[in-house]
């Protein structure tokens, strides 16, 4: 068995994290770099020289010889440099090991070859990585060696962004500036600074290697494009928080040990829904240090599953009919001394601040309700939302009976007089201890969910960064707290104008709430009759981020300008139109070089029975007979699907860049692949196991 791991050893054993700082870094430069880190103050090259040179001795301890800016462009994944730490002074021979503080603050990737969308073509391709110092430097280690990472931010030569992280540390500072308002309205003097939290519970799936590679979908894409629905799926309901097997126990072992390594804080693991899917937990952290933990998860997972002979999969929907993988954003705001704004206590119709909050949250999001649903776009996760598993593509807010009946009476008489309270559960058994339930009951078909103290965007895909939708959500917020504030500030009666207030976002607002069944086809009829969006694909949801009421929201707190909107608008649809292009074209490439030749092989062989038994006397052939003009239908069939998919193609190919392609990939080019995946389906369904030229559904899901 195992050796014994002490987890307090081991957690955070490769971070450069506070601890570590206070007792590296001369006690005046440690002051100074707190004063960065917490309250942004300007870092001299004095202290970051001190820093780096320690930085630099603690990760030569760890075994790192290089260090690399860590960032996390428009492209999806992560990007780093690698540099080594050696200096060769002229003459000496020998190579030193430096690192000074302007490598740590400031790193100079060539930016033209990410993605600019435009702003690439008006500006330098000059871009520069800055140093992200509120979220910790850390020594990972693989094939390369020890690598001292550095998390940055990565802007152009003009100051644009051109990542995820740069908006959303500005959308922290805009929501923690609008939060401390209001907190000083109801008299809060002591809190210094208001932090978004963010925990993400990341869905995955894990398939065996060999079999991996003998599918070209899946290692072109991610996911696959062919495959009938084995026997059995997911209908037993006996995989969800069933007994974790042997071989994904030893691999969710190794993945907390290196995720504790880096100081991320994996606490909850458990079974999904669908086979073969799982799911890991953090504790909530810091927005930004969130996202960073996220992807690094993401790669350890991936990393991991490598060793034990597994793919980890995290296409938000790798296999067609069974559930898709999503990404839980729980969010809420904190204070340094450790209030959290969501808290409703025991009695929330009494807790003015709290209504205020989640009544403000409720008109940031009625009205916001199309950004939020674009930033849990992505290309994977047009095939899950909205599908009777995941969230629905209606954004609607989920409050529990509880602040229902709280929000009803504020809502009918305008105060709330009463709360309701949890009751005892009584088991009927009496060795099982009775307990006070939540008041509230969960609900899992809300895309957007208050569960106790925060909320749950559960939109997310599982491949997709946490930090747009936590701009997003920031950025609201901050504009319904501005809001508030600017009449709040200036009413004569601050009791009776905030209750006004709450009437008002909950009058108005009141839509946007549903506590029923997301999944019900009613609610699509209902949402459409409340006048909410349902936008059904990435490609609709894109010209929300560059509508006039986005573009005022976020430059009004320089969260993004407009021409970096319209970029991230002209990215994404690049990044539609080439995914679903990748797609189109590995189908085309299986179904010619693998699915028609083995169904030829198969009829050839059908043939021959066919003629071997009928020269051998007077016997039936029916069935060969039948199975013959069967396969042969389906097999013109995708031969004439392949041909109208190949054309299609050629067709977007000459296509400019832009929208208008997007639509295109969506409209035309995303059926005709259905078209072509159709007859291969039924052709594996009848088409001899040992010739079909890759593993099925259940080779791949029931046999990790
Ligand atoms: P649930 O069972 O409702 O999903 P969990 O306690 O398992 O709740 O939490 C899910 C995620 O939410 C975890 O990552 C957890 O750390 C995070 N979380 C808990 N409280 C907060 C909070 N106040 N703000 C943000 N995230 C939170
Ligand atoms: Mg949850």
């Amino acid at each position: 068995m195992g050796e014994f791991v002490n987890v307090t050893e081991l957690f955070g054993c490769d971070v450069f994290n506070d601890a570590v700082m206070q007792e590296r870094l001369p006690k005046k430069v440690y002051k100074e770099l707190k004063k960065t880190i917490e309250d942004g103050k300007e870092l001299s090259l004095e202290v970051a020289d001190v820093v780096a040179h320690e930085m630099k001795e603690w990760a030569i301890e760890k075994g790192a010889t290089h260090f690399s800016h860590w960032f996390q462009p428009l492209t999806g994944v992560t990007a780093e440099k690698h540099d080594a730490f050696i200096t060769a002074p002229m003459e000496s021979g020998r190579v030193l090991m430096s690192f000074s503080g302007k490598e740590l603050i400031k790193g100079e990737p060539d930016a033209s070859s990410f993605p600019s969308g435009g702003l690439r073509a008006t500006f330098e391709a000059r871009g520069y990585t800055t140093w992200d110092c509120t979220s910790p430097a850390f020594v990972r280690h693989d094939a390369a060696g020890g690598t001292l990472c550095i998390p940055t931010a990565f802007c152009s030569y003009t100051g644009e962004a051109l990542d995820q992280k740069t908006p959303l540390l500005r959308s922290m500072e805009a929501v923690n500036t609008q939060a401390l308002r209001l907190l000083r309205l109801f008299g809060n003097t002591t809190s210094k600074k208001v932090v978004p939290s963010v925990g993400a519970e990341q869905e995955y799936f894990l398939v065996d290697k060999e079999k991996w590679l003998q599918r070209k979908d899946l290692t072109y894409t991610g996911r696959t494009l062919f495959g009938a629905m084995p026997p059995k799926g997911q209908e037993m309901d006996d995989h969800y928080l069933g007994t974790i097997r042997q071989r994904i126990s030893g691999y969710m072992k190794e993945v907390n040990e290196e995720c504790w390594k880096l100081g991320i804080t994996a606490k909850t693991q458990h079974n999904e829904v669908a086979p073969a899917q799982h799911e890991l937990a953090p504790i909530y952290a810091p927005a930004n240090i969130a996202a960073d933990h996220n992807q690094m998860m993401m790669r350890i997972l991936k990393k991991v599953a490598s060793r034990h002979g597994m793919r980890c999969l995290l296409h938000e929907k790798p296999f067609a009919g069974i559930n898709g993988s999503g990404k839980h954003n729980n969010w809420s705001l904190t204070t340094d001394d450790g209030i959290n704004l969501l808290d409703p206590g025991k009695t929330p119709h009494e807790n003015i601040q709290f209504l205020l909050v989640l009544t403000c949250i409720l008109k940031a999001v009625d009205e916001h309700a199309d950004l939020l649903r674009e930033s849990a776009s992505d290309v994977g996760n047009d095939l899950r939302l909205g599908g009777n598993e995941a969230p629905p593509a209606v954004i609607s807010v989920y409050l529990g009976e509880q602040l229902q009946d709280v929000l009803d009476q504020l809502i009918s008489t305008g105060t709330a007089v009463r709360s309701k309270t949890g009751e005892m559960l009584q088991t009927g058994v009496k060795t099982l201890p009775d307990f006070m339930k939540d008041a509230t009951d969960r609900n899992r078909t809300s895309p957007f969910a208050f569960t106790g103290n925060k909320f749950e965007f559960r939109m997310v895909g599982s491949r997709d960064s946490i930090s747009a939708c936590n701009v997003v959500l920031n950025t609201i917020a901050a504009e319904v707290f501005r809001e508030a504030c600017d009449v709040l500030e200036s009413a004569p009666d601050f009791e009776m104008a905030v209750h006004d207030l709450i009437k008002k976002n909950a009058i108005e607002h009141q839509r946007i709430v549903f506590n029923g069944n997301g999944y019900a086809p009613e609610w699509a009829e209902e949402a459409e009759r409340r006048g909410l969006p349902n936008i059904t694909s990435m490609v609709d949801a894109i010209p929300a981020l560059t509508s006039e009421k986005a573009v005022k929201l976020f430059e009004s707190f320089g969260v993004f300008t407009r021409a970096e909107l319209e970029s991230r608008a002209e990215i994404q649809y690049e990044i539609y139109a080439k995914a679903v292009n990748i797609e189109a074209r590995t189908m085309l490439d299986i179904a010619g070089k693998q699915i028609i030749p083995a169904v030829i092989k198969y009829e050839t062989v059908l043939a021959q029975s066919l003629n071997a038994v009928k020269a051998a006397g007077d016997f039936d052939v029916s069935v060969q007979n039948d199975l013959l003009r069967k396969s042969s239908k389906l097999l013109k069939e995708t031969r004439e699907a392949m041909d109208a998919l190949a054309m299609l193609t050629d067709q977007a190919s000459s296509m400019q860049e832009g929208r208008e392609r997007a639509v295109f990939y969506r409209t035309k080019i995303m059926p005709a692949m259905q078209a072509l995946r159709s007859p291969v389906d039924k052709l594996e369904m009848i088409v001899d196991k040992t010739m079909w030229p890759m593993p099925s559904y259940g080779d791949l899901i029931f046999e990790v």
